[in-house]
């Protein structure tokens, strides 16, 4: 993926419109059933690849409330189709967007242990560097 938003998101939705990928969503528009919370489609986001920090974690005003999670990479296959974390979306011509038909780009710089503990992306800035 991806980022991770948690239960601490206030929806105060200003991580929306800084994703350059158009990834976010707010707990209205999630895809998730019962949606609480904004949501990061893992199929769209790119980690801000481009960018020196992810956009979302850096206008984020609850600490520690976007957690990394795993790449969405082929890999990981199974585990974004069937968590119960995300509804991956079905495109009309290319059927389910899954990491195996589009993986998206991820930082190589975040450890699979960092991912798999779901540490807030705020804590690893320093990786950055
Ligand atoms: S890390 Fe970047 S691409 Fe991914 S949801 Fe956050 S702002 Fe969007
Ligand atoms: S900026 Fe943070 S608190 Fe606000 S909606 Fe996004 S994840 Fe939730």
């Amino acid at each position: 993926m991806a980022v991770f938003i948690t239960e601490t998101c206030i929806n105060c939705d200003a991580c929306i419109d800084e994703c350059p990928a158009t990834a976010i969503v707010s707990a209205d528009e999630s895809p998730l059933p019962h949606a609480e919370f904004t949501y990061v489609k893992p199929e769209k986001c790119i980690e801000c690849v481009d960018a020196a920090v992810p956009k979302c974690a850096d206008v984020c005003p609850t600490e520690g409330c976007i957690v990394w999670d795993m790449p969405y990479t082929e890999e990981y296959n199974d585990y974004f189709v069937l968590s119960d974390d995300y509804v991956i979306r079905v495109h009309k011509k290319h059927g389910l967007l899954s990491p195996l038909v589009a993986p998206r780009p991820f930082r190589d710089s975040i450890s699979q242990d960092v991912r798999a503990s779901r540490i807030g992306v705020g804590e690893t800035l320093k990786l950055y560097n």
